[in-house]
């Protein structure tokens, strides 16, 4: 084992996004995968040899850990944000549909631990975020909107990534958006922030085609925040501050 690398967990490890990232784990050289976390702890064909899988009832015997990733869902919040803190380790979370009690509880986990949880892990929608921001603000009584599409599997709506732009504009012109949700078939994830004024029409949109861009973003903010001190961390920051 090499102790210089942070030592990633994979919390979720069963689902689509937790197969993808033992996937691409092997394409970051410099983390080193030491165990992932699904529900039911069976084997899965994408985990390394020597990485266990553990079942989340078994959780608190996870190997020494640096950094989490995690996209699972909610109800499996608390127990991981217990174990990071147990462990001195940073947590990267992509879960979402996590309450507002859950929110405030990363808030205060964060006093004592880096923390960075993000709605959406894609480069270009942290760039999106950036645009909607300041269209709101150059247009605040244009009508707002944003439509999002994702596969029928998905259990929130609107989604996470919705809302945190939803939070732009808001940010920009001081009032929320409206909302309108679509599940249909294997649609990754399509956002459309729409601002309609007399006569003209803004649209401004971001399609994902392939889940791996979340994955890939997730892998990078924990290779750039493990070592970091006790904090809530923004993804589009981390990412954008250094190109
Ligand atoms: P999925 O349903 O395929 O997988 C869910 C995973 O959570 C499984 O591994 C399951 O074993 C695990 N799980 C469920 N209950 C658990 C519990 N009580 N304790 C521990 N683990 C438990 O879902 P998915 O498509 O992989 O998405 C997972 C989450 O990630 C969702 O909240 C989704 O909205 C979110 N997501 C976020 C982004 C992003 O960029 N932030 C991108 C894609 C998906």
């Amino acid at each position: 084992m090499d102790q210089a690398k942070p030592r990633l967990l994979i919390h979720g490890a069963s689902g689509r996004m937790g197969r993808a990232l033992l996937r691409l784990a092997a394409e970051r050289p410099e983390l080193q995968l030491v165990a992932a976390v699904s529900r039911s702890g069976e084997p899965l064909a994408e985990a390394p040899d020597g990485v266990p899988v553990l079942p989340v009832a078994r959780l608190a015997e996870v190997p020494d850990f640096d950094v989490a990733v995690d996209f699972s869902l909610p109800e499996a919040f608390e127990p991981l944000v217990a174990a990071c803190r147990a462990k001195g380790a940073a947590l990267v979370s992509g879960t979402t549909g996590l309450s507002p009690g859950q929110l405030e509880a990363l808030d205060e986990a964060s006093e004592l631990m880096p923390v960075l949880w993000s709605a959406n892990f894609s480069v270009g929608v942290a760039v999106l975020r950036v645009l909607v921001h300041q269209a709101a603000a150059a247009l605040p009584a244009w009508d707002a909107d944003i439509v999002e599409s994702h596969h029928v599997h998905k259990k929130d709506a609107p989604s996470g990534t919705a809302l945190s732009l939803g939070a732009m504009v808001a940010l920009g012109r001081g009032s929320q958006p409206h909302y309108a949700s679509l599940r249909c078939g294997d649609v990754v994830g399509e956002h459309l922030v729409q601002f309609a004024g007399p006569g003209e029409r803004l649209e401004l949109v971001h399609r994902a085609t392939d889940r791996d861009i979340f994955a890939r973003g997730a892998l990078e903010a924990a290779v750039r925040l493990a070592g970091k001190g006790p904090g809530r961390y923004d993804f589009g920051e981390l990412l954008l501050a250094s190109g």
